[in-house]
């Protein structure tokens, strides 16, 4: 049943993470948790399990996602933080109430409660992005170099010179678009 709708991107930083259920921003969009059970599907997958979902909760999943984006965005560009995203960024991290418990494996988990299980993950979600915004965290917010993404992402990497928020698709892709204008270049069809 989930098969038709589009995949998830996942990666590493839960606030990234979660920005990425909307790509190809400045492209042709593509919304990857486009019904509340999708945005159910996503919080399963990055350890925030919900038992339900509605069509208000995935609003404010959504509207958190573009204040993340667009707080995220400006940080990386060093731009000033916008207040509107700010506020809802801050709103949603005031409104959780998840707690982190430890497991006998040493692991984090988080606890939602039973009440609000997806405005809890969203607060947690929040929160990560705050601390990614903050600069707490070990690595750097860039833009990807792709013109129809420009996603945020957060950059791990040693060099701190990733260029794509993903490889698999923003990085092929551009590789391959230089590719083929060399080619058309050296058969003199450009255009
Ligand atoms: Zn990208």
């Amino acid at each position: 049943m989930s098969a038709e709708f589009p995949e998830f991107r996942l990666g590493s930083v839960l606030a990234t993470s979660f920005t990425a259920t909307l790509t190809e921003r400045r492209g042709d969009p593509v919304e990857r948790i486009p019904t509340p059970q999708r945005l159910a599907d996503w919080l399963a997958v990055s350890g925030l399990a919900v038992d339900s979902c509605t069509a208000d909760q995935l609003d404010l999943g959504r509207e958190l996602r573009e204040a993340i984006h667009a707080a995220a965005t400006a940080a990386a560009v060093g731009d000033p933080l916008p207040g509107p995203a700010l506020r809802v960024i801050n709103d949603r991290s005031a409104q959780g109430r998840a707690a982190a418990v430890l497991t006998p494996e040493g692991e984090r988990r988080w606890r939602l409660g039973p009440a609000s299980a997806v405005e809890d993950a969203l607060g947690v979600i929040a929160a990560d992005a705050i601390s990614v915004i903050a600069g707490e965290r070990d690595g750097r917010l860039a833009l990807c170099a792709s013109p129809t993404c420009r996603a945020a992402f957060f950059d791990t990497s040693q060099s701190r010179t990733r260029k794509w928020c993903e490889m698999n698709t923003c990085g092929n892709r551009q590789k391959k678009a230089r590719f083929t204008a060399k080619r058309r270049g050296e058969h003199g069809a450009a255009g």
